[in-house]
């Protein structure tokens, strides 16, 4: 079998960490598997590195950002493959623009295009394992991009599409896909086989486990994606095409996320086209909008609030700013300290009252709830941050433990 394995940053977060997962990648090719090894930088480097970038620029230059913040993956990748020397394998380490992991050019969110699998295939066929660092890519002119935080976990998937392996296998600190995060709730539950609809859901609205993207790839590309502990051999989660067992269970896990911030822009005018001026310049700076909600108006005045990541806020203050100018408001507002807490599940599409029992449950935790959004198989709200663990427990209480 050709198998393409993921190690995240903890599990790479020493020396004996990756001579752990030297041996673990070993063994898996003595069992007579062809191994490709993705890895991430060592656990914390990613934010020490974007930390520097902003001690020496408030806004930093895109493409020297990814410059830099690629870097944690190309030392990670070169010890890895010396550690599997040392023990007597044969390995061979790449970084993405050395495997030709061609990206588009939106710098920190770039998206692959193209792999050439043929130059890894030849490393394959002469018995070596290919380590490969996630994360980076490159654009048509040469220059180094990344493919957003949780990266790596996209450029396994990838791979493996690219590959035609049989199985993906991404290993990290938790042994599988829980009910929710088991560091805030610890009767969380592993969830032996979720669907990719679910799983993206998961992934979009907060659960860091697997980077969106690579649970898109997966999907698009039928990769077996398989999610596990790299420090100990117990079964994990397997993320796969759906079936009817997993249509049983009404609400299949509970996700959070403390990425985003919200903007308030107060009194514009209720007018046609009012809300396309307003986002379509966001839009075209590749800020992504998530909930968006539009009061009522009496008196030809609307309120427009509407969330964007954390990390995007100030740039999309600026042109939110500047299309209020043409276009008029009372005022602007922002808050950073918003957290949003969704509840997912296929079998939701076949059961109502999930929203009343989730509205209900917030009620008697006295949780105010700012922002309400919907889709078929998820229910999002957006509440302060400080009542975040709460909501998660409480929620995870009724729908999941009872
Ligand atoms: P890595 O560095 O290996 O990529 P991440 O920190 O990106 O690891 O992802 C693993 C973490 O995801 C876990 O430690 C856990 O706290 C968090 N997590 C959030 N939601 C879930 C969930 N539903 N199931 C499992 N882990 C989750
Ligand atoms: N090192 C990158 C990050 O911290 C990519 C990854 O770990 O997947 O986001
Ligand atoms: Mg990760």
């Amino acid at each position: 079998m050709l198998i393409v394995q993921k190690y995240g940053g903890t599990s790479v977060g020493n020396a004996e960490r990756i001579q752990n997962v030297a041996k673990r990648v070993l063994e898996t090719q003595k069992q007579g598997h062809q191994v490709v090894v993705v890895v991430s930088a060592m656990s914390g480097e990613t934010n020490r590195l974007i930390d520097l970038a902003h001690q020496v620029s408030k806004e930093p230059d895109s493409r020297e950002y990814d410059q830099l913040v690629s870097t944690g993956e190309q030392v990670t990748i070169a010890l890895l493959a010396l550690a599997i020397k040392e023990i007597g394998g044969k390995a061979i380490s790449y970084q993405g623009h050395q495997v030709r992991i061609t990206t588009d050019n939106s710098y920190s969110k770039a998206r692959i295009k193209k792999i050439d699998a043929d130059f890894i295939r030849k490393d394959l066929d002469e018995g070596r394992i290919v380590v490969i660092a996630g994360f980076q890519g490159v654009d048509e002119e040469g220059n180094i991009t990344t493919l957003g935080r949780g990266g790596s976990d996209t450029t396994g998937v990838a791979i493996a599409a690219a590959l035609k392996a049989d199985a993906c296998e991404i290993y990290t600190d938790v042994d599988g896909v829980y009910t929710t995060d088991p560091r805030i709730v610890p009767q969380a539950k592993k969830i032996p086989r979720i669907s990719y609809d679910e799983m993206l859901e998961l992934a979009s609205l907060g659960a860091k486990v697997l980077q969106i993207r690579s649970v898109e790839m997966a999907a698009k590309y039928k990769v077996p994606l398989w999610v596990k502990s790299s420090f100990n051999n117990t079964e994990g989660t397997l993320v796969t095409s759906e079936d009817q067992q997993m249509e049983d269970v009404i609400i299949s896990g509970i996700a959070y996320d403390k990425n985003e911030a919200k903007i308030a822009v107060r009194r514009l005018a209720d007018k046609p086209g009012i809300a396309s001026q307003l986002f379509a310049p966001l839009a075209e700076s590749n800020i992504n909008i998530d909930v968006i909600i539009q009061n009522i108006s009496a008196d030809g005045f609307t309120d427009l609030t509407f969330t964007v990541p954390r990390t995007d806020l100030t740039k999309a203050l600026r042109i939110v700013e500047k299309t209020a100018k043409e276009i008029g408001c009372e005022k602007i507002e922002t808050d950073e300290k918003i957290a949003k807490v969704s509840v997912v599940g296929v079998g939701m599409r076949s059961h109502s009252g999930v929203a009343a029992k989730m509205f209900q449950t917030l009620a008697q935790e006295k949780i105010n709830i700012m922002m309400i959004s919907t889709s078929e198989i998820k229910i999002s709200v957006v509440i302060q941050e400080a009542d975040m663990d709460r909501a998660v427990k409480a929620l995870h209480k009724v729908f999941i433990e009872t």
